[in-house]
């Protein structure tokens, strides 16, 4: 198709995260003018990782964005997958070479508020973004010339006028409740407790890979960041507590006692951290529409999953390049956005179905905890790669 970008055309995007910042470099890469509006004052993320698999990956790098990274980014060799039931590891997957080999990207992990400053100082290099901190979108109307956006600063309300509004802001999304009347996000019964660790008096097998360690009702994560100078710990617990926050601190005499029957070596990582954030993980049904006229949604606000396939981000990422290429390759807004929806709708619902399978596979107990660790060791770590072909190997 050829492309049919209109130089003028605006787009207005809410939310400066992983989501808006990718989406705000496509859009202007392509030739859009765009509008990024934050409701926080100062663009920081949390301190924790987040993993960039190969899909997400190739993506960043066309933007630029992984050469700011540099030593930041890490390569763990393999995934290490240990059961509570065998006392230890069950199965291997290979990264490192064998990723960058099968799917032309490497599959890297990296601090998240590394990978925020990169997103940033790419967009602030274009110097074409026009970006608004501490002004949350509260309101849109879309009609047949455009999208009137309401937007609520620190100095009061101001309105500003665009060709299409694009709510990437987030799983508790205003522009998904508010402006397209959808449901909201559900709270699957897990909250996620995240920690920094230095790196020091780990096993050396731990700085250079990732682990998983599950068990019943509860699984942990762990994987070295900042040139392997830092462990991310993420533990996975069942529990009823649900709030709308990022960053709310976790009680480590809450999360202990979950993991004291636990083998020695994830219980002395967990021993060690002071301080625990926590977050309740909620995510969508499949099925729901996301884009009404000229307002669409991008990242958690349309999607949000559980993050049992280190996926979130990495989906967010693939929607700002799809929204840049369909909005490229026609003309007429309104169909530009359906189609980047039906673009992305089978895509992402098989990754939260994976997601969810792997939240029941990871916290079996008896029998069920038993035929999965069979079922692991049967398998090679090459053959448990393969079965993602179609997740990381993808390409626009
Ligand atoms: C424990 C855990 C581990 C994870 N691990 C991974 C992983 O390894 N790999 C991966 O790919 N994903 C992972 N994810 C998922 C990933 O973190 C999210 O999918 C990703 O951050 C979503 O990005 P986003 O830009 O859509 O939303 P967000 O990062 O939430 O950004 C939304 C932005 O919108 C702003 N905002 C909110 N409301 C408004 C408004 N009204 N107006 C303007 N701005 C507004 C917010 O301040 C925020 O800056 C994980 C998630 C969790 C919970």
């Amino acid at each position: 198709m050829t492309p049919e970008t209109s130089p003028e055309r605006h787009i207005v995007l809410a939310g400066a995260g992983i989501g808006g910042l990718t989406a705000a470099l496509a859009l202007s890469g392509a030739g859009f003018r765009v509008t990024l509006i934050e409701r926080n004052a100062a663009l920081s993320e949390l301190g924790a990782g987040i993993q960039l698999s190969p899909n997400a990956h190739r993506i960043l790098d066309s933007l630029g964005v992984i050469e700011r990274l540099g030593r930041d980014c890490v390569q763990p060799l393999e995934i290490r997958l240990n059961s509570v039931r065998a006392g230890g590891l069950v199965g291997r997957v290979p990264l490192g070479d064998t990723a960058v080999k099968r799917y032309g990207a490497p599959y890297c992990v990296v601090h998240r508020g590394d990978l925020h400053r990169a997103l940033l100082a790419a967009v602030t290099a274009r110097g074409d973004i026009d970006i608004h901190l501490g002004a949350a979108v509260a309101d849109a109307e879309s009609d047949d010339d455009g999208v009137t956006v309401e937007v609520q600063g620190e100095d009061g309300a101001s309105t500003l006028r665009g060709d299409a509004l694009i709510g990437a802001d987030g799983v508790w999304s205003a522009v998904r409740r508010r402006m397209l009347r959808l449901p909201s996000a559900q709270f699957s019964g897990r909250i996620a407790y995240r920690a920094l660790i230095p790196a020091t008096h780990v096993r050396a097998e731990d700085r250079v890979s990732s682990s998983v360690w599950m068990g019943p009702r509860a699984h942990l994560v762990h994987y070295p960041i900042r040139g392997g100078e830092a462990l991310n710990l993420v533990a996975v617990v069942e529990d009823d507590w649900h709030e709308e926050e990022w960053s709310a601190p976790g009680d480590p005499e809450q999360l202990l006692p979950r993991f004291a029957d636990w083998p020695e070596a994830p219980r002395s990582l967990l021993q060690r951290p002071d301080t625990w954030l926590k977050w309740a993980l909620c995510d969508v049904g499949p099925g729901t529409i996301w884009t009404e006229g000229r307002i669409s949604l991008l990242g958690d606000a349309a999607h949000a999953m559980l993050p049992f396939m280190a996926q979130g981000g990495a989906m967010a990422i693939e929607d700002a390049a799809v929204l840049a290429r369909s909005l490229t390759e026609n003309a007429d807004t309104p169909a530009a956005l359906l189609a980047y929806e039906r673009d992305r709708k089978d895509r992402v619902e098989r990754v939260m179905r994976t997601a969810r399978d792997n939240a029941r596979t990871y916290h079996q107990d008896g029998v069920g905890a038993m035929i999965r660790d069979m079922g692991i060791r049967f398998l090679s770590g090459e053959k448990l790669l393969h079965r993602y072909d179609w997740l990381y190997g993808w390409r626009m």
